[in-house]
């Protein structure tokens, strides 16, 4: 039965037995390799014993299998001595066939004619003609109708049956392909627990492959990996070689996208043997491109090449547009490693010369970042600076998209599974998952920032020998600038604190430091959705341009904490002022998903004024922290002041301190 993974929008285009479309991907974050990947299986056994070698023949060879069972279906459309249910057979062995053939029209013709022939509903026969078909339809409205399709068949066979599991694996599959992974995790749970069965070993390890592809969606891999190897096992058991050669594939590129290497090269090595016994040269194809993909993130870019090279030939002479754009990609990449940007410049180009719409979407913001690195190579900064943008536009998109998603599935796998009284252990996972997700997210911005500081150096030594003006504004908006808000980075608001204590200081006029964070921001991520975050912190920015005055900053300090620096006014005025950017925060809007949960935006800060003889920032920022946290303490959407004793004190305990030391 076919197994094909895809995310909505992008079809899998051509008879191809196996498809992936993303690159690069273990670089940054965890990209879905198998984003748009089949595997195919029979599922469901037939009834008519002197017919099973030849289902069988499906698992190990799919070719001989079709056009045996096409001569055997010619041999007996005459015959009308032939039972009905015996040719029904034959067609869901040709539909099956020609499933795992990725002849989605032929199966599916087939399927139909078997249908019309298969009665009583509900026999085996019936059932696997059934799926047949709808593993092979893609369009949504056909999804939606072979869903209700499924859900009510598979509600008519007993539990624990082989027909239900396997009409609930294709239900679940089939949720999957609507992207509805809530569901899908659900469907698939329940049919997995229900072939634990020995007599059940082939329909599980079936729902095991598509529990496995959907945990991978989900990033969680070594669930993946677990499910995989139930499934490898039952096919090394039957020898079923042309399954082996998909299943060896698939839980090679999970390895890849965990970043466990040399097992997956192992794997891929493998994929390309059973692939070459197949003589099925694009599986093949396959195992080259994911070997030299595997063989780049090694840092063997040169090892890898010969293996890109020999996919991109056999997928440009079977016309597969995208899948020699993932070579080409790759190339490139291993050019940039040998110090050959222009080239690998002029490839990338090409690749995104449809501007990423003709590649999947997650696989899009890794070609910008590799562009802007071949720009800065060959020095068009320019360039390269808006690639960067690019990527970490696109990068937030679809760490933001699988989010969303993966929190989504998550909550509904917790109420499934509350039904199964796991539920302490699928709360602890629960939290496992949003604390990687937001590792992954720092991880990200911290990639970002790197990304933007190391070009900035580039950019800025070249600078020098270019001396532009344009490019010079360009240049220190990138060094002192944050992405997101566009207010001085935290760097910039070092400096620009540190010149303001010094000119107190040497005027004698008092500066006023606030910290200034944002209230349950970590809730409002989580609830809202971190686009939603990134809005809150954009507009709290522009809430705080427009009320600055003259010499008043307002610098991003990190994630949700800002440093206001009001220099030049007495503290009574300068907690007025902050605490009209407080009232003023509060018209921020968020969302009606954030009115259940009672979720607003506020801030708190805290304010600490430089004293005569104070001449550490950082002791001033220290001090309106303290305050800070009194704000936070006090419940919060509140502005509190360094209390002067505390300052007097640890004013004289240095004091004591420098003293003894002298
Ligand atoms: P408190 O009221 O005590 O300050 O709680 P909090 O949730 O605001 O504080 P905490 O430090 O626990 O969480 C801060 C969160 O801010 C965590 C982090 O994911 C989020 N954050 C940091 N930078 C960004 C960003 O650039 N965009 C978004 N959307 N969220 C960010
Ligand atoms: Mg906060
Ligand atoms: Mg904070």
């Amino acid at each position: 039965m076919g197994i094909r993974a895809q995310p909505p929008q992008h079809h899998c285009r051509g008879p191809l037995r196996l498809r992936l479309q993303a690159f690069l991907a273990a670089t940054a974050l965890a990209v879905s390799l198998l984003a748009c990947a089949q595997a195919h299986a029979e599922c469901i056994e037939l009834p008519i014993p002197d017919l099973q070698p030849l289902a069988t023949l499906e698992d190990v060879n799919a070719n001989q299998a079709l056009a045996k069972a096409r001569a055997l279906i010619a041999a007996g459309v005459g015959d009308h001595s032939m039972p009905p249910l015996r040719l029904a057979a034959l067609y869901a062995i040709e539909a099956q066939s020609s499933s795992i053939l990725e002849l989605d029209a032929d199966a599916r013709a087939a399927a139909l004619k078997g249908l019309a022939l298969a009665t009583p509903n509900d026999n085996p026969v019936y059932l696997s003609l059934l799926i047949s078909y709808a593993e092979t339809v893609y369009d949504t409205p056909g999804l939606r109708q072979q869903v209700d399709k499924l859900t009510t068949t598979a509600a008519r066979q007993p539990r624990g049956s082989p027909g239900s599991a396997c009409l609930l694996k294709t239900l679940g599959w089939l949720q999957h392909r609507l992207n509805r992974d809530d569901l899908a995790v659900g469907t698939l749970t329940n049919a997995f627990r229900d072939s634990a069965l020995p007599a059940l070993a082939r329909q599980r390890a079936r729902v095991a492959e598509a529990l496995a592809m959907v945990m991978d969606g989900m990033g969680d891999f070594d669930q993946a990996l677990d499910l995989m190897q139930q499934t490898l096992s039952w096919e090394q058991a039957h020898q079923a070689v042309q399954l082996l050669s998909v299943t060896r594939y698939l839980r090679g590129a999970i390895l890849l996208e965990k970043g466990d290497y040399q097992p997956a090269l192992a794997e891929f090595a493998e994929t390309r043997e059973l692939a070459r016994q197949l003589a099925d040269w694009q599986g093949v194809a396959y195992a080259d491109l994911r070997t030299c993909e595997t063989r780049i993130q090694l840092g063997q870019s040169a090892a890898g090449r010969p293996a890109c090279e020999a996919a991109q030939a056999t997928f440009a002479a079977a016309g597969v547009k995208d899948l020699v754009k993932q070579a080409r990609a790759l190339l490139a990449h291993a050019d940039l490693d040998a110090g050959q940007p222009a080239r690998a410049l002029a490839t990338l180009n090409e690749v995104l010369d449809q501007d990423g719409t003709d590649i999947v979407p997650r696989a899009v913001p890794q070609l910008y970042e590799l562009r802007a690195r071949a720009n800065a190579a060959t020095g068009n900064h320019a360039a390269a600076y808006a690639d960067l943008r690019e990527y970490v536009q696109r990068a937030r998109a679809v760490s933001d998209a699988d989010r969303a998603r993966s929190g989504s599935v998550l909550r509904a796998r917790f109420r499934v599974d509350s039904e199964m009284e796991r539920n302490a252990l699928l709360q602890r996972e629960l939290s496992l998952t949003r604390e990687r997700a937001s590792l992954q997210r720092d991880q990200l911005d911290r990639r970002a920032d790197l990304l933007a500081a190391g070009a900035a150096v580039i950019l800025l030594l070249s600078y020098i020998l270019i001396a532009q003006r344009g490019h010079r504004r360009a240049l220190q908006r990138i060094a002192t600038e944050d992405s997101l808000t566009k207010l001085p980075n935290r760097r910039r608001t070092a400096e620009l604190a540190t010149a303001a204590l010094s000119e107190a200081i040497a005027t004698h006029t008092p500066l006023i430091i606030a910290l200034v964070d944002l209230d349950h921001f970590k809730l409002i991520n989580d609830v809202c959705g971190h686009a939603v975050g990134d809005r809150v912190l954009t507009e709290l920015a522009a809430l705080s341009r427009s009320m600055l005055r003259n010499g008043e900053v307002m610098g991003r300090w990190g994630g949700e904490e800002f440093l206001l620096l009001l220099p030049a006014q007495p503290l009574d005025l300068a907690l007025a002022r902050v605490e009209a950017l407080r009232t003023a925060a509060l018209e921020i809007a968020l969302p009606e998903s954030a009115l259940p949960a009672g979720l607003r935006v506020s801030l708190s800060a805290g304010l600490a004024t430089s004293y005569e003889g104070a001449t550490s920032l950082d002791e001033v920022i220290a001090r309106a922290d303290v305050a800070l946290y009194e704000a936070k303490k006090q419940g919060r959407n509140l502005v509190r002041v360094a209390d002067e004793s505390v300052q007097a004190s640890t004013t004289a305990v240095r004091r004591a301190l420098r003293a003894r030391r002298q």
